[in-house]
């Protein structure tokens, strides 16, 4: 099953708890649009080569689209939209006022040089300037793009608009109107989630033994972006990071980890400096308080999934549970907390981005820390509510949460008579 068809089964199971009429349901099955084309871009050596892309726009319900773009080999159109599709619920569990989008285009990103990857991403936006904007559609980064990929688009975007339209594109450097905390946000978010879960008033809903906080052990996946800042957080904060992996493999150290000692060795191309060596399948095994999934998607499948001890699962990865693994995990007592709450840290802080950049203001780190930790907090205790008033799991919860929002906009657009006509 894709993760498209995963999500769609979350959101089905959520369907029955929300307040949201047939019709919406309806229309959210589907993309509003997704737009392909083929960009033929001139080679450092002369060459001309095409390159298929796409903007997939989910749902302006709740805002204009918003949604990175990715450079992948890969990608596909179903891709795209699947993850157009989580945003829809991302955005709207976060609070954020933004429907969803999600771009790509089909490309090996190490097969190009600087100046082609400059030339691809100004293509990009030269084919679809006409569909995105501050009020339209704001792109972001994603997989293999980055901040300096967003300076390029945003330049391009203004030579052909004119004016200073900072807000079409989030995660852009701060000399040219980012925000400070952007990169770490997803990262930094997913650890305001886990600290709300912590706090005495949940601490009994996640299953976790009464331990001091630095007693509990926490292992993750990934060792990219978000895995990093995660556990950068987790060790600032006196949790115990004892195990964590990246594509190759990964350590295990019972005593906890020095992450910057890791991040250090691993950007320079070397082994891991301390612990034990363990590899990806042993990671899920491991004896720990919480696991977070932090690198891939369908990490967690019905292969592995009765091997996993942990109580909590924190999904910071997009789609890491399959579907059948997450029934098993929840039937068996375990706790996961979903991606469309745990890893919508960088959609909160760009909307922080965008919001500064339409007042030409500029924002403290600080006051990114501190704001992203309110919004995460509220976001987390509103779900975690409605999962102990419902009696319902918290992937289900977020769901419901989402979803009630996007009917009530929905509703207030008044299709509900027209098409009652
Ligand atoms: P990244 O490319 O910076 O890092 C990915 C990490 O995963 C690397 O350490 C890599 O070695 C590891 N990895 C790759 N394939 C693996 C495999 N088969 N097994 C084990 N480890 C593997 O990516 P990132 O930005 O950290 O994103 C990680 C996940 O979080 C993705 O699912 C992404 O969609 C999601 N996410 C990222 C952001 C963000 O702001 N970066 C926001 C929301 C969601």
């Amino acid at each position: 099953m894709s993760m498209l068809e995963d999500s769609k089964k979350h959101l089905n199971n959520a369907f029955k708890y929300t307040k949201v009429d047939e019709e919406t349901w309806e229309i959210l099955q589907y993309p509003e649009r997704t737009i392909q084309v083929t960009i033929p871009m001139r080679h450092d050596d002369g060459t001309l080569k095409t390159y298929k892309a796409f903007r997939c726009q989910y749902s302006s319900l709740l805002g204009p689209y918003k949604g990175g773009i990715r450079y992948s080999s890969t990608v596909s159109r179903d891709e795209v939209e699947a993850l157009a599709f989580l945003m829809t619920f991302k955005n709207s569990c976060i609070s954020v006022p933004f429907g969803s989008s999600k771009g790509a285009i089909v490309v090996d990103p190490t097969s190009l040089t600087h100046r082609e990857n400059e030339r691809l991403s100004k293509l990009y936006i030269d084919a679809f300037a006409d569909f995105i904007g501050p009020d339209k559609d704001i792109p972001a980064p994603d997989m293999a793009t980055n901040e300096r990929t967003m300076g390029w688009m945003y330049h391009e975007y203004q030579l052909i608009k004119g004016g200073h339209p900072r807000g079409v594109v989030t995660g852009k450097p701060v000399a040219i109107g980012g925000i400070p905390g952007r990169i770490s946000a997803t990262g930094y978010g997913g650890y305001f989630v886990l600290e709300k879960l912590l706090s005495s008033k949940y601490k009994s809903y996640i299953k976790i033994k009464e331990k001091a906080f630095n007693e509990i052990t926490v292992a993750i996946q990934g060792f990219g972006n978000v895995g990093f800042h995660f556990a950068k957080k987790c060790n600032k904060k006196g949790l115990k990071v004892v195990a964590i992996t990246d594509k190759i493999d990964g350590i295990y150290d019972v005593n906890g980890i020095d992450i910057d000692a890791c991040k250090m060795a691993r950007d320079a191309g070397q082994d891991w400096p301390v612990g034990q060596k363990i590899t990806n399948k042993e990671l899920f095994e491991l004896d720990v308080d919480i696991l977070v999934p932090a690198a891939i998607e369908n990490a967690i499948t019905i292969e592995n999934v009765e091997k996993i001890r942990a109580p909590l699962i924190l999904e910071l990865a997009n789609g890491p549970t399959t579907l059948d693994a997450s029934k098993y995990l929840e039937q068996n007592g375990k706790i996961i907390v979903p991606d469309i709450l745990c890893n919508a840290g960088g959609v909160c802080v760009s909307f922080f981005e965008w919001n500064q950049n339409r007042k030409f203001d500029k924002w403290t780190f600080k006051q990114v820390d501190s704001e992203l930790r309110k919004k995460m907090h509220k976001a987390t205790k509103s779900v975690i509510d409605i999962s102990s008033n419902l009696n319902i799991p918290i992937r289900t919860a977020a769901y419901v949460l989402a979803l009630n929002r996007i009917g009530e906009a929905q509703e207030c657009h008044g299709n509900r008579d027209f098409f009652k006509q």
